[in-house]
């Protein structure tokens, strides 16, 4: 197998997959495909494609890298709990990067907003304990 059709198929699962995996998710998937694959190459392949700019890592919580195959600037909501990271939909009018610091010489060159909060998942987790208590 060559090194471009693993790093295809890796990108095409992460396209597919809205959620922003991590390595270890996107190497459950592509495993279905390519069962010898290791996690080290899915790992080596990530890597590559974000310093393709074909995929972005996300910071999250509890320093698990996640990836991201929309490379243009947008808003991620995370679960504080779980680690999950969601797309958050913005008005097309809304321009951050349009802010101006207010010393104004601040030069803004992009635009990163990370929304914090619970899954509904992690609600619902949450909710279930109370309910048990
Ligand atoms: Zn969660
Ligand atoms: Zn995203």
């Amino acid at each position: 197998m060559r090194q471009t059709r693993q790093r295809q198929l890796i990108l095409e699962h992460l396209k597919r997959t809205a959620n922003h995996p991590s390595a270890t998710e996107i190497y459950d998937l592509v495993r279905q495909d390519l069962p010898s694959i290791s996690l080290a190459t899915v790992y080596r392949n990530l890597e590559s494609l974000c310093s393709l700019g074909l995929a972005k890592k996300v910071e999250t919580f509890g320093g698990q890298k996640r990836f991201d195959a929309i490379v243009a600037d947008h808003m991620h909501a995370i679960c504080t709990k779980c680690g999950k990271v969601r797309d958050i939909e913005t008005e097309p009018e809304f321009k951050p990067e349009k802010l101006r610091s207010i010393d104004s010489d601040f030069e803004i060159t992009g635009v990163r907003i990370d929304l914090l909060g619970i899954c509904p998942e992690c609600m619902r987790l949450q909710n279930q304990n109370k309910e048990e208590k």
